[in-house]
């Protein structure tokens, strides 16, 4: 046999090699393929048990109560977009409260309650008796179920300044943190809450109209910093027994603005759609109790008149 013959009988076998591979490899495919499709599918490996940790928290917000008038949400609805995080002005408040105008009812100077009551309770039932929050290093701290505080005098229309803090030891969660609330008349609440880093739902976060309208952006400082609100409350008017203006409310925290002169639907509430129930046209305002130990200092208040009319006496008692 020739060279050139010897290597074309080498190519031959090596191509008949080649295509007896591709056949057994065509075949093997198929068994696999089979067998796959006929195999019963494996049952799925359970889930390791969760290694055991503290409870899940609870839900944030709600999915059953009444829908507000804008029909776009319920009240305190879990879903409302939370107010984005500014940071405020860094000079309101200073370390130290600040003078208040001259022409302001002081309500409270950070020295005593006296200006302030509470709803008795057992035999006081039904009446008024001394305000029992601690007083201490020029604030009022919050006891909780000493409940909360109705001041003396009352007022309409007006401008109230504010000093609050949420505890700098944070304990508890949503609504359960550094919650208080400014209710003007004693039913309008602006809601005082630690609002940093503590998701709740959108309507009762910190300078919130409580249940209907969250605060346009969240300018809250760290728990245990003073914070200010300043409001401007125009009082409903009442006709006949019958409503004939809404309240208007204006409010500032930290200095930025959160409610532009915002009609209230009524009074504020939980879980509930306000509504409007025909009062004095002058009434306390109230301080808040809800089981957290927050603090209030530099807290006056200014009558308001239109223009043109005399300087009102600071309040009505
Ligand atoms: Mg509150």
């Amino acid at each position: 046999m020739s060279v050139r013959s010897a290597w074309s009988l080498v190519c031959a076998m090596m191509a008949m090699r080649r295509r007896s591979l591709a056949v057994a490899a065509l075949i093997s495919g198929a068994i696999l393929a089979a067998a796959l499709v006929a195999a019963p599918a494996a049952a799925p490996a359970k889930p390791a048990a969760a290694p055991p940790g503290p409870p899940a928290p609870p839900p944030i917000g709600y999915d059953d109560t009444p829908m507000l008038p804008d029909g776009k949400w319920r009240v305190h609805d879990g879903n409302r977009p939370r107010p984005r995080m500014v940071t405020p002005p860094s000079a309101v408040p200073p370390a130290d409260p600040g003078r208040p105008p001259s022409d302001a009812l002081v309500l409270f100077d950070g020295k005593d309650l006296s200006h302030w009551q509470t709803q008795g309770k057992g035999p006081d039932k039904g009446k008024l008796v001394p305000a029992a929050w601690k007083v201490e290093n020029g604030y009022m701290e919050a006891v909780p179920g000493a409940g909360s505080l109705i001041s003396k005098e009352s007022f309409g229309d007006c401008q109230l300044h504010v000093e609050w803090a949420s505890p700098a030891e944070v304990k508890g969660a949503s609504q359960g943190r550094g919650n208080g609330g400014v209710l003007l008349m004693g039913r309008y609440e602006v809601q005082v809450l630690d609002s940093w880093d503590n998701i709740t739902y959108a309507d009762g976060q910190a300078a919130a109209l409580y249940g209907q309208y969250p605060p346009l952006v969240n300018a809250s400082r760290r728990p245990g910093q003073w914070q200010a609100f300043d409001i401007i409350f125009e009082a409903p008017r009442f006709e006949d027994g019958k409503l004939a203006r809404p309240a208007f409310v204006t409010v500032l925290h930290n200095g930025l603005v959160m409610h532009h002169r915002q009609q209230l639907i009524g009074t504020t509430g939980h879980k509930q759609v306000g509504k409007y129930t025909p009062h004095e046209p002058e009434l306390p305002l109230t301080l808040q109790e809800h089981g957290n130990p927050t603090r209030f200092r530099n807290i006056w208040v200014r009558r308001l008149t239109g223009y043109d009319e005399p300087a009102p006496p600071p309040a009505a008692k």
